[in-house]
């Protein structure tokens, strides 16, 4: 799973709404745990110095679609304008009029966070309406808040759909240390769970059985595994409904010749609390009174032999008690060995807000190839399962894309015409686009690009001849989400689609093939079912809105440096195009494209405001 991120596009100007997850720990108003605030930092820090105009949105705790004087964002605003040191205002509500004209005055390379989400029943209900609003702030639309990637709310799912959506970097990290636990890892590969219940994490351990080769069973868990074993386990937590799925686990994993360590001695404690008394026992001698609150000596060094030549692990779930310290040797101890064996070289990957906290605790953190942030989204993750917040983002294209399957035939010249909706376009803009190939075709990309993809200005508008099939979305408009999402295939008609579909016959020929992989590896394409009129308007999203993107204010300076590049495109294209095998991506990066984003580096790399970069832009953040 690779998408594209804040990397893949030029922010200079832009909107960008950045859906991040704020949601900290609070005590008498005052942040007493920022590690998630700090997690996004690389990611506005990035924006920010690009020249972006940052809309920051979180929820905070559970206020249930009411407002909470207690769960207001402003405590946040405050700690992450400190870690910035720039300071970062923070709406008095979500929505309104005043929040737009706080939006309007952004100036680039400036942030502002939105109040509590969660003050408005409709995000998490998703509510379209809500969706689009929200929507309407934006440019861009980036997640970085992996936390509630696993939830489809409005700030996470339903403007996804209306903007272009890319990951942010800790997302992306996120994303890359949990995809390499599923898809090819090293071997030998342990997963360690353990924590309170099976029942929470009984899909995970059936994923994960056909992945590794050890798993270690610790905690509350582990309890229902030794009732699948016969034994009793007296007052401890346990759960005996879950008896038959441990068994069946048991069963498969010894089918899969998965080595299987269950706790061979436990510590044992009449209450579980501190000061109580406590006592190691094996584990087949569970008095019936007693709870199990800790593994014991014999079982850590059973867990440590079987973790000696591991190259990947997978910690979800403390080993014991951890919060009573005297139960929380086997949480310590595990939490070492790995910390040593991430800095041997295999990769650990710790999950879990519990296990974290563990690791955190013991100064580990650093140590760890990676600790995720999103609990849920974490072990929903490591199920197998499509988080929806992360499946709406742009599709990085895979490396087989980039072969065309015929020689593409040289283009009509592109002519950039003025923007008839101009005075809405965001920011002038230079050829927004990554080195990279495209993230979706362009019809994949069309079911979700709602109203960028439908703009009939954009429609009308020849696609600019090296512009590659479905390329990234890269916004030209701000206009409301709302109003072109529901526009009709018959007015799209009228504003001009047949008009399009007519001059481009050659590109709409040319691309049908790799559109079709594209949207099929992005498996969220609904494009079959659209109308043809649709289609054909919708297969040039891309291009059409990279036409606008020419077309921006300041646009005579602009248009007339595009119109150079086109031009120049365009004679290099005539010249390969009868002798040259080309792909799209081939095309994007190909020389005749290059003057115009290297003429836009410069100036991208260093905005208008880089004297103003914050500080900790210019040292990395610590996470
Ligand atoms: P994580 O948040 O890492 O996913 P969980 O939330 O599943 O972990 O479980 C963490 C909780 O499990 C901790 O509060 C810990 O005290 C509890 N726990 C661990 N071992 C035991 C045990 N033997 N008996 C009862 N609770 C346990
Ligand atoms: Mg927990």
């Amino acid at each position: 799973m690779d998408k594209l991120t804040v990397r893949d596009f030029d922010a200079r100007d832009k909107r960008v709404f950045v859906r991040v997850d704020f949601n900290v720990p609070l005590e008498d108003g005052r942040v007493t745990d920022d590690s998630r605030i700090r997690a996004s930092l690389p990611t506005i820090v990035h924006l920010m110095s690009q020249g972006a105009r940052v809309v920051l949105a979180s929820h905070l705790g559970r206020p249930e679609g009411k407002v909470q004087d207690g769960l207001r964002l402003r405590p946040v605003g405050e700690r992450l304008s400190l870690l910035l040191r720039r300071n970062v205002p923070v709406t008095g509500d979500a929505l309104g009029p005043g929040t737009e004209d706080a939006i309007k005055r952004i100036r680039p390379g400036e942030a502002l966070l939105l109040e509590n989400l969660r003050f408005h029943a409709a995000e998490e209900k998703n509510d379209p309406q809500f969706a689009a609003a929200l929507a309407s702030y934006a440019d861009i639309y980036v997640n970085d808040a992996f936390g509630t990637a696993h939830r489809a709310h409005a700030s996470t799912v339903g403007i996804a759909s209306l903007l272009p959506a890319y990951a942010g970097l800790l997302m992306e990290r996120e994303i890359r240390a949990l995809s390499s636990l599923l898809e090819e890892p090293e071997h030998p590969y342990a997963a360690i769970l353990g924590g309170a219940k099976v029942s929470g994490k009984l899909k995970v351990l059936d994923n994960l059985l056909t992945k590794v080769d050890v798993l270690i069973l610790g905690g509350g868990m582990a309890n229902t595994f030794l009732l699948a074993q016969g034994k009793s386990v007296g007052k401890s937590l346990a759960e005996h409904d879950m008896v038959e799925e441990a068994r069946a686990l048991l069963a498969k994993a010894e089918k899969r010749g998965v080595q299987v360590v269950l706790p061979v001695d436990v510590i044992v404690a009449k209450e579980v609390t501190r000061g109580t008394e406590y006592k190691t026992l094996p584990a087949e001698k569970i008095p019936a009174s007693w709870h199990i609150v800790d593994v014991g000596k014999q079982t850590l060094d059973l867990i440590e032999s079987a973790l000696r030549d591991v190259r990947t692990v997978v910690w979800n779930g403390p080993i014991g008690v951890f919060e009573i310290p005297v139960f929380g040797a086997g949480t310590r101890h595990v939490a070492r060995i790995l910390a040593d064996k991430a800095q041997a070289g295999a990769t650990v990957v710790v999950g879990g807000g519990d296990s974290v906290a563990a690791v955190q605790q013991q100064g580990l953190a650093s140590s760890m190839t990676h600790l995720s942030t999103g609990g849920g989204a974490s072990l929903e993750f490591l199920e197998g399962r499509e988080l929806p917040g992360i499946a709406v983002l742009l599709d990085r294209p895979k490396p087989t894309l980039v072969r065309a399957e015929s020689p593409a035939p040289a283009e009509p010249p592109r002519v950039f015409r003025p923007a008839p909706r101009a005075s809405e376009l965001a920011a002038p803009t230079r050829t927004p686009m990554p080195a990279k190939a495209p993230a979706k075709s362009p019809a994949s990309a069309t079911t979700r690009g709602g109203p960028m993809n439908e703009n009939p200005a954009a429609a009308t508008t020849p696609a600019p001849s090296a512009a590659p099939a479905g390329k990234p979305a890269a916004p030209a408009t701000r206009k409301p989400a709302g109003s072109a999402t529901r526009r009709t295939a018959s007015a799209k008609r009228k504003a001009g689609a047949p008009k399009t579909s007519a001059r481009k016959p050659a590109a709409t020929k040319r691309k049908p093939a790799s559109a079709k992989r594209a949207a099929s590896a992005g498996k969220r394409s609904t494009a079959k079912r659209k109308p043809a009129a649709t289609k054909s308007a919708a297969r040039k999203p891309a291009t059409a809105r990279k036409s606008a993107t020419a077309r921006k204010p300041a646009a005579s300076r602009k248009a007339a440096t595009a119109k150079k590049a086109a031009t120049a495109r365009k004679a290099a294209t005539a010249k390969k195009s009868t002798t040259t095998r080309k792909s799209t991506t081939t095309k994007k990066s190909s020389p005749a494209r290059k003057p115009a984003s290297a003429r836009k580096s410069p100036a991208a790399k260093k905005p208008a405001s880089s004297a103003r970069r914050p500080a900790a832009a210019k040292k990395k953040p610590r996470r």
